[in-house]
């Protein structure tokens, strides 16, 4: 199901979906609250009154009842959870914001903003462009090489390759996250044309997947 209304698909398809999804989720009337992603690195506080856009590219929450989410199709997806203090965090991670760790970021906006300790956060990280699918040039490279310290980058056959999930992973031990702690969906959007929508595969013309958090105790 696509979930985003700037790519062409009528707006009451896309509303049709997000009730589709409260319905699955026995979630009727929950908001559904996303944001602006610009590749960048800013987290929204999401509070009272629910209040999503602004340009961001992560959200975190303790608000109960309210479907986090950001939407991907090939980009890295990263969910949070920290179940002590009860706060989640959905993060959207291209490879600007994997490089510029916003995975981390949002992991230190979940401690600033409600006490979380790292140690106790579950992170997942969802299907996206695998090294497999995703060659890259030099920007990439260079980018990587700053707060990320290298690597995440494979060449094969005359080309380069990164590796989304293993930065995102990284960046999330950075922030604190217990390796043991962080589950890898290791699927790969670009080949798996049944199951995902792929920027790249389908040359920019694809919906986008909501990768959603939300706490409903
Ligand atoms: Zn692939």
């Amino acid at each position: 199901m696509n979930f985003s209304r700037s790519v062409g698909d009528p707006p009451e398809n896309v509303a049709r979906n997000e009730d589709i999804l409260r319905e699955h989720l026995g979630a009727a009337g929950a908001p559904i609250v996303t944001v602006n992603q610009v590749h960048g690195t800013s987290v929204l506080i999401v509070e009272g009154g629910c209040g999503g856009g602004g340009d961001h590219d992560a959200l975190v929450t303790a608000r109960p009842r309210v479907l986090i989410g950001v939407k991907t199709a090939d980009c890295t997806p990263v969910l949070l959870c920290e179940p002590v203090r009860k706060v989640v965090g959905a993060v959207h991670a291209g490879w600007r914001g994997t490089a510029a760790l916003v995975a981390a970021r949002s992991v230190d906006a979940m401690r600033s903003a409600f006490g979380c300790d790292p140690s106790d956060i579950v992170a997942v990280i969802g299907p996206s462009v695998g090294r497999c699918c995703y060659r890259v040039g030099d920007e990439v490279a260079k980018a990587f090489s700053k707060d990320l310290g290298g690597g995440f980058l494979s060449e094969e056959n005359g080309g380069l390759f990164a590796d989304l999930h293993g930065a995102n992973r990284k960046a999330l031990v950075l922030a604190g996250v217990r390796p043991s702690n962080i589950h890898v969906i290791d699927l790969c959007t670009a080949c798996n044309p049944g199951l995902f929508f792929s920027h790249r595969r389908d040359g920019g013309k694809t919906g986008r997947h909501l990768n959603f958090a939300g706490l409903w105790t």
